[in-house]
């Protein structure tokens, strides 16, 4: 298939790349036809360019002189012409037309010229193809542009590059290459840039290789991030020597495009001369404060003008403050009696330009310090004061030191041996009070030391340190001369450590050497009168181990001192006896009370003796039992007058009975008789008269009783029976004797008892009648039984005269009756409550009274329920 003509055309007018068809015969190269693409490029119109020359549908712009486009495009024209091949005409300019208006366009192109042959192989026609490249012209033209600023910047980096005040150095790759140095860091490394550059940097400088700057750089390299590093010393060859530089610097990433990391820009700067002079101020200051602390002075200073001060740590710690403080908050710890002080010394320093004062002060634990203040006055240049710097000493110890001298002076002064102190030379430098008295001293000069110091004790003193003994002195007044005991020590000097004085300390001894004598004396004494004593003496310790005997129980004994000691006293005691002695003795000791023990020993002679001990428990200063003194006094003439009285009462009493019953009976036969005939006044006296003999024969009974007691003879006859009705029974008959008193029951239920009734009844008999004879104003008695455990405790109670706290205990001995001046109001021989006792300790019950004065007495027995 032929394309057709108008097919070509159509392809031609559609093609993209804008073409022209020239006729290459006609001189003035008249256009035969135009593509649209063509048209489009040059903003023009097929029929105002079809038959027209090139050059005259494209006029030349008239202000472009210098293009010279229509020579340039004939010579290609002509080109192609001769050549019969394409002629590629570059990068023209060709303004174009602005169509209406007389303004072109700046225009660009770059064309290609084709020969089109004829069949003679003559060139007929020209295709003009240009292209705008009017937009690469341009962008070319700024690249051009931009390329010579960049040159220009880059010179002007460089030479602020080189002439930077700070050095500046780039080091690319792992090895850190010299890339570029300028002229400061140059002299900062003490070597030239044709020496390092191309170099790995620690190669050039290798004292500054291993101090950890490789890492640094390293990890700036790898990261990207910036690192600075201030005051960092380094250790680097200059001028041949090697030195201790101090550098700040900055290591930057050096970027190579966006991404990459190429290498560390440094930029450093040298504050060696900085840092050494810092370094020399902090030396002084470090050498200041050492010196401070040396002393353990805390230093200030103060700023007058706004009260702000500084201190050091060690000038809180004086305040008791663990850290710095405020100036309020030291001032606030002045003690308030010295706060004027403080005013007065800060007004005086203003004036003078000096202070100096001592203050106590309050730490916050409340305890009381004193310190020292002492600073200088700072003025500014008006010479008005503005500062004060100072220091701050804690002088406590000090004050306490002299504290403690005024006080062992005065202790010296005041003590009431002598005190002494002597040069080598023996010159007396110092004597106390007490001295110059002891001395008979008016003056120190009088005293001949050598008196004082034999030379075989300045010998031993020299040598030893120290003598004591005991040595004769005189009185220089009275001429007396008496002993003293000496303690002189040698006081050496505390530097050389050669002796320089002696110090001595005198007793006089005549005090103590009486006190001696009297202490003998009256052992003397104690031993003749204890041996004279008829008299055991005896005593023990806490143990109850005897640890002394007098003559008198050695004499009894017939054993030696030492024999008798611990436990041989017992050795005499009568083997019956002797239970008792050592329980009633251990008891006593376990209680710490009062020992009372009767029981008989043999004499050495053979007879045997009755003794009552009597021991009474010590004591010593700080209230601890320190054992027993005690007595023992031989009663064996006593117990046989007892015996005797005893035998004569019972024998009397005996005898007493029978004319008192047979009495009894004549009168009651006789009150029978006068009653028969009517003689009711003298069967009245008969009645009493019969009464009476009751009592007689009561007392006779009493008396007969505590004889059978004495001698162990009371016959017993034991048996089960109850309480209440005897009771009951008893309280009945007595309220018949007493129209006083209203006797009250007041029993609970209690078991039986095992005893001998009659003698029960006769100790409840003698309680209630006491309780009635012994409450006259009274006019009730309450006799109380219950059952406690597995006792019948009867009380009887009665609103009387009462007994005292003292009498309590003595009321049950035998003939006991409360003394004073109720003796002869109430009659009695003291007898019914020792019988009472005695018959109730029997059967193994209790008897005791509660009682208060004046208000009343309680008198208890109690009697074991028989199960
Ligand atoms: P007396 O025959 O003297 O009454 P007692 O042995 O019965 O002898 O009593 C001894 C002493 O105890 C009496 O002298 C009396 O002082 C005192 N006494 C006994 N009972 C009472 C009591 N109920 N109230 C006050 N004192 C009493």
């Amino acid at each position: 298939m032929n394309i057709s003509e108008e097919e070509f055309r159509e392809i031609f007018y559609h093609s993209p790349i804008a073409k022209l068809i020239i006729s290459a015969t006609a001189a003035d190269y008249a256009i035969l036809d135009v593509n649209n693409a063509y048209l489009l490029a040059t903003q023009t119109e097929r029929a105002s360019l079809i038959g027209k020359s090139v050059f005259s549908a494209f006029p030349e712009n008239p202000i472009d002189h210098f293009s010279k486009n229509n020579e340039k495009i004939i010579i290609s024209f002509e080109q192609a012409k001769a050549t019969k091949k394409p002629d590629i005409l570059n990068r023209y300019r060709y303004d174009i037309s602005i169509s209406g208006t007389d303004q072109f366009l700046e225009k660009y192109w770059t064309a290609t010229n084709t020969p089109i042959l004829d069949e003679n192989g003559a060139v007929k026609m020209i295709i003009h193809s240009p292209c705008d490249v009017t937009d690469l012209y341009f962008s070319e033209k700024r690249k051009k542009k931009a390329i010579i600023a960049i040159k220009n910047q880059r010179k002007q980096l460089y030479s602020i590059f080189m002439q930077a005040p700070v050095g500046i150095g780039i080091f690319l790759g792992p090895d850190f290459i010299v890339d570029m140095v300028n002229p400061r860091i140059c002299k900062i490394y003490g070597k030239n840039a044709m020496q390092m550059i191309g170099e790995p940097v620690f190669d050039v400088l290798p004292f500054a290789k291993g101090q950890g700057f490789e890492e640094l750089l390293n990890h700036v390299r790898i990261t990207g991030e910036t690192y600075e590093g201030m005051a960092i010393e380094v250790p680097l060859i200059r001028n041949g020597l090697l030195e201790k530089v101090y550098v700040d610097f900055v290591y930057e990433p050096f970027y190579e495009d966006e991404n990459t990391i190429s290498g560390v820009i440094v930029v450093t700067t040298e504050v060696t001369a900085k840092v050494m002079a810092m370094r020399k101020l902090e030396e002084a200051e470090e050498r200041a404060r050492l010196a401070a602390d040396a002393v353990d002075l805390g230093v200030y200073d103060l700023n007058i003008l706004n009260g702000e001060i500084i201190t050091s740590k060690r000038f809180a710690n004086i305040f008791g403050f663990e850290e710095t403080q405020l100036h309020k908050d030291y001032i606030s710890a002045i003690h308030p009696d010295d706060v004027f002080l403080r005013k007065l010394a800060h007004e005086k320093a203003i004036e003078k330009g000096q202070m100096n004062y001592e203050s106590r002060i309050i730490w916050p634990d409340k305890s009381l310090r004193w310190v020292r203040i002492e600073g200088k006055v700072i003025k500014d240049k008006k010479n008005n004061p503005i500062r004060i710097l100072g220091t701050i000493l804690d002088i406590t110890a000090l004050k306490q030191d002299k504290e403690q001298e005024k006080k062992l002076i005065t202790l010296v002064d005041n003590s009431v041996e002598l005190m002494s102190i002597f040069n080598m030379e023996g010159i007396p430098s110092y004597i106390n009070t007490a001295g110059m008295e002891l001395l008979g001293l008016e003056s120190i000069e009088k005293l001949q030391n050598l008196e004082f110091f034999q030379p075989e004790i300045l010998t031993t003193l020299i040598r030893e340190g120290s003598w004591a003994g005991k040595m004769m002195i005189h009185n220089y007044t009275s001429g007396e001369v008496f002993p003293v005991f000496n303690n002189c020590i040698r006081i050496d000097d505390n530097v050389t450590g050669k002796p320089i004085a002696v110090g001595a300390v005198m007793r006089d001894l005549r005090p103590e050497l009486s006190a001696k004598q009297a202490l003998a004396d009256s052992e003397q004494l104690l031993r003749n009168i204890t041996r004279a004593a008829p008299t055991a003496l005896w005593m023990s310790n806490r143990k109850g181990e005897i640890t002394y005997v007098n003559q008198t129980w050695i004499d009894w004994s017939g054993n030696t001192f030492q024999e008798n000691l611990l436990y041989g006293w017992m050795s005499i005691i009568l083997p019956e006896d002797l239970k008792l002695v050592v329980e009633l003795f251990q008891n006593a000791i376990h209680s710490r009370q009062q020992y009372d023990v009767e029981f008989r020993i043999d004499h050495a002679d053979g007879s045997q003796h009755w003794c009552v001990a009597l021991g009474q428990p010590q004591f010593n200063e700080i209230g601890e039992f320190s054992g027993y003194i005690g007595s023992c006094t031989d009663i064996t003439e006593h117990k046989e007058l007892q015996d005797q009285k005893d035998n004569f009462i019972g024998i009397a009493s005996h005898e007493l009975k029978t004319p008192v019953t047979s009495l009894k009976g004549y009168a009651q036969v006789l009150e029978r008789i006068l009653k028969k005939k009517g003689h009711e006044a003298e069967a009245d006296m008969m009645r009493k008269m019969d009464t009476q003999l009751n009592r007689l024969t009561s007392l006779i009974g009493d008396l007969l009783d505590v004889t059978k007691i004495n001698s162990g003879k009371l016959q017993f006859n034991d048996r089960i029976f109850e309480l209440q009705p005897m009771l009951s029974e008893l309280v009945q008959d007595l309220q018949f004797t007493t129209e006083k008193h209203t006797l009250i029951e007041n029993f609970k239920p209690t078991g039986k008892t095992y005893a001998d009734k009659e003698q029960i009844e006769q100790v409840i008999i003698n309680l209630l009648t006491n309780a009635i004879k012994y409450s006259p104003d009274a006019n009730k008695i309450i006799i109380h039984m219950e059952q406690v455990n597995d006792e019948i405790i009867v009380g009887i109670e009665d609103f009387g005269i009462g007994i005292s706290a003292e009498e309590k205990a003595r009321v049950f001995e035998q003939f006991y009756r409360v003394s004073g001046k109720m003796q002869h109001t109430f009659s009695g021989l003291g007898l019914g409550l020792y019988i009472s006792a005695e018959i109730i300790k029997r059967v193994g019950g209790r008897i005791w009274v509660e009682s208060k004065e004046s208000q009343g007495s309680c008198f208890y027995f109690s009697l074991p329920v028989y199960t």
